[in-house]
């Protein structure tokens, strides 16, 4: 029987890109794989769907850097950009392209000697107020990186969203009427939606896209991806390894704080806060078991967690036990735990097993 295993399936993973270009028939795809691929294994899910992307997004040079000792030849970008001047050489031999998003990264590329020169994008802050030069800024930048030898003629200009997970709000399409009227007399490919813009804002699809969250079947807002033709690359699976016969009135883990009102089984599952479920889970929230939901009881503690199999339970030490997937969506977990899908997948633990199941 198995602990506390991530199943990731690429059968899953092309239809969520089928689905994605599908979305954006016009616009290339720049596959973010950051963060270990949102823990889904960056090796395996970029050799999986090169040839089906344009380029790849990271957030650090040693996740490009990884990428490329494993053998990924396409393009790839580093979202946040360089971060040392002395990486410069290593971006250019090894195919890397970078953001620009400030003064510090445009004098370090001037001032630098590499080999060849490197393919750069110019980020814009066109609300999200975090990275990016100033609208005003844009002119400036643009005319020192193309006369830049360092620099690749062809810039191509990048933004983000703020609030795309927000269906009726204006902001979303003020930021897009800034950065199409900052960039309009020029003459660079162009960047802004990530899985919010092409899921919601077709308008900001653009020459790019920058899929990350939807390319794992998870949905950016809290609705299941299959509402969007996703379906969720991962499996989070576990095991029954104990099954007790439990008395009414007795509690039930650290602290005691779930007390039975009826006789039951209790279940215990091999999967704790220690393998990145989120210990802030309710009672009551559900799991997976022989085809029905029973609810978490009790608090999550670093290796278990203690469900209520009920007194008909005709569970088996050593039965599987799904903690989200195609058969309990995640985004409802995220929801019931007060976090965000995207947390919940990237804290995954090391000691969680990786299982390719197709
Ligand atoms: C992480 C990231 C993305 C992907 O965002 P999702 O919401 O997961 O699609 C896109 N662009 C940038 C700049 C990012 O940092």
């Amino acid at each position: 029987m198995k602990p506390a295993t991530a199943k990731i399936s690429s059968v899953a993973l092309k239809h969520n890109i089928q689905t994605i270009k599908q979305k954006a028939p016009n616009s290339k795809i720049i596959a973010v794989v950051k963060a270990n691929a949102y823990g889904h294994g960056v090796v395996f899910v970029s050799s999986a769907v090169e040839d089906m992307v344009d380029c790849f997004g990271v957030a650090r040079l040693e996740e490009a850097l990884s990428l490329r000792s494993n053998g990924i030849t396409k393009p790839i970008l580093l979202l946040e950009g360089f971060f040392c001047d002395k990486d410069l050489p290593v971006i250019a031999i090894n195919n890397i392209q970078t953001v620009v998003h400030n003064v510090e990264q445009l004098r370090a590329l001037q001032a630098a000697r590499v080999p060849t020169p490197i393919k750069v994008w110019l980020k814009i802050d066109t609300g999200m107020h975090r990275l990016g030069v100033d609208l005003d800024q844009v002119n400036d930048f643009y005319h020192t990186l193309k006369s830049s030898p360092n620099v690749d003629p062809d810039i191509c200009f990048i933004s983000h969203f703020s609030r795309a997970d927000e269906l009726d709000c204006d902001y979303t399409s003020m930021q897009l009427s800034r950065f199409l009227h900052c960039t309009k007399d020029k003459n660079g490919q162009r960047s802004i939606a990530a899985s919010g813009g092409i899921l919601f804002w077709s308008e900001s699809h653009l020459d790019w896209i920058r899929p990350g969250i939807i390319m794992y079947g998870i949905s950016p807002v809290n609705i299941p991806a299959q509402e969007y033709d996703l379906t969720p690359v991962m499996t989070l699976t576990s095991s029954l390894i104990a099954i007790k016969n439990h008395k009414e009135g007795e509690p039930v883990g650290y602290g005691g704080v779930w007390v039975s009102d009826k006789e039951t089984k209790i279940g215990v599952v091999a999967i704790g806060y220690g393998d990145g479920y989120p210990r802030d889970v309710p009672t009551g929230a559900p799991v997976y078991l022989n085809g029905r939901r029973v609810p978490i009881v009790g608090k999550v503690s670093m290796d278990m967690l203690t469900v209520d199999l009920g007194q008909e339970s005709q569970d088996s030490v050593g039965d599987e036990v799904i903690l989200w997937g195609k058969e309990l969506p995640i985004e409802e977990i995220a929801k019931i735990s007060g976090v965000i899908s995207y947390e919940l997948i990237t804290k995954l633990t090391p000691r969680v097993l990786t299982e390719y199941v197709d």
